[in-house]
């Protein structure tokens, strides 16, 4: 048994997952209120081992927002903006297919595209959008809009969401967004994303997509006003569906930002906080294959340290993000490929690089340089957040 866990007050919850025994949400929050950070480490990194080996992977991928006008105002969102303000944008198909066409050269295996719900844009936009796309590359994986995102295109369809998600697909979706998930428990929503989506609704989109075959991902925003009790309500309706559905490829934990927006929270989640719920999560979500740590708001650092905390994953290499620094996040707008590499190796995984669905693309060395087909230079491009919309 592992040092940390002889003689730990976690120690009959280590033998259940041992066990191959799922945890209760009461043991899930046991998990969050304990203070033995070695001990929740060592069982989320027993979990992690278990079913990653130590494998730990990243992608090469450009965010891109169309826009950030919206026509809801979540309290909690630092990146909407209305008609008349000056810093509002949006950019016609011709000018996302030129941003990927960039990306394109930089290696990237995917486009990951999000935006606010816009108050004019018709729904061929949004086709077209995705067809140019896919006829620059049909390799190029799509992983685009959120589950609100996707209401307010059948509501533009007039379509119900089933066969709008299809007509979407055959233009060129391959994966649905985890972001707007923010936290399930009605109360909490309604305070921070007032006149979004409901739970059910995010959850019905997602499981609408699966049962056509699509693959997702999932989020939760964490560090607000919710407590531990609403995270892990959070987390079981996520396990619930994952065993309904087996449609989500992996879990994005998202770090609060508390700035530029109306949520009265002065700090972000610490850094015992962030590795807590990391760790909580790789237990609980024992039906999920992988979970990321997302380095745009945790911070790379604290994004290595959570491989060893049950995080397999530290997504992708970033340029301009948007959404998190405009609600205050420090960390820089990129990583190349080699950075991603390194933090990786130091933490003493095995790096892989991904595609959309966690699938390895390429494994490399245990130890060495990068490779010399991997420029230093090399990075993913990123704009925006898995936060939005
Ligand atoms: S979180 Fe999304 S839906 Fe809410 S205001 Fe921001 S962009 Fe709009």
């Amino acid at each position: 048994m592992n040092f940390f866990l002889e003689r730990s007050e976690l120690r009959d919850l280590y033998e259940k997952v041992v066990a191959n025994q799922r945890i209760s949400e009461a043991d899930a929050v046991r998990l969050f209120q304990t203070k033995d950070l070695n001990a929740f480490g060592a069982i989320a990194d027993f979990v992690c081992r278990r079913k990653n080996r130590d494998r730990a992977s990243y992608i090469i991928n450009r965010y891109i927002n169309y826009s950030n006008y919206c026509i809801l105002s979540c309290q909690f969102c630092a990146f909407a903006r209305k008609k008349r303000d000056a810093d509002g944008f949006q950019y016609t198909v011709e000018e996302i297919v030129q941003k990927a066409r960039e990306a394109l050269a930089l290696g990237i295996t995917e486009l990951h595209i999000v935006g606010g719900l816009h108050p004019s844009l018709p729904f061929n936009y949004y086709l077209e959008m995705l067809r140019a796309l896919k006829a620059l590359d049909p390799r190029l994986q799509l992983k685009c809009f959120t589950a609100i995102e996707v209401l307010h295109l059948a509501w533009l369809a007039r379509k119900p969401v089933p066969e709008t998600l299809q007509e979407l697909r055959d233009a060129g979706l391959n994966s649905l967004t985890g972001g707007g998930a923010e936290i399930f428990r009605k109360s909490i929503r309604s305070a921070i994303a007032k006149g979004k989506e409901s739970a059910e609704e995010y959850l019905d989109v997602h499981r609408t997509w699966h049962r056509l075959g699509g693959r997702s991902t999932c989020t939760m925003l964490y560090g607000h006003i919710e407590s531990i009790e609403d995270r892990v309500d959070h987390l079981r309706q996520l396990r619930d569906l994952q065993d309904e559905t087996r449609g989500f490829t992996g879990f994005v934990p998202l770090p609060y930002q508390p700035e530029n927006n109306a949520i009265p929270v002065k700090k972000p989640p610490t850094g015992f906080d962030s590795l807590r719920t990391i760790a909580v999560s790789r237990i609980f979500l024992d039906n999920f294959d992988h979970i990321t740590a997302y380095w745009v708001g945790m911070g790379l650092k604290l994004a290595q340290v959570a491989l060893s905390y049950g995080a397999d994953d530290l997504h992708g290499t970033i340029v301009q993000e948007k959404i998190f620094h405009m609600a205050g996040a420090t960390s820089p707008q990129l990583q190349t490929e080699n950075e991603m590499v390194k933090a990786i190796r130091e933490a003493g995984r095995v790096p892989v690089q991904r595609n959309t669905f966690y699938e390895p693309i390429k494994e490399w060395p245990a130890n060495g340089a990068v490779s010399p087909e991997a420029p230093p230079g090399r990075t993913a491009v990123l704009e925006g957040n898995l936060a939005t919309a």
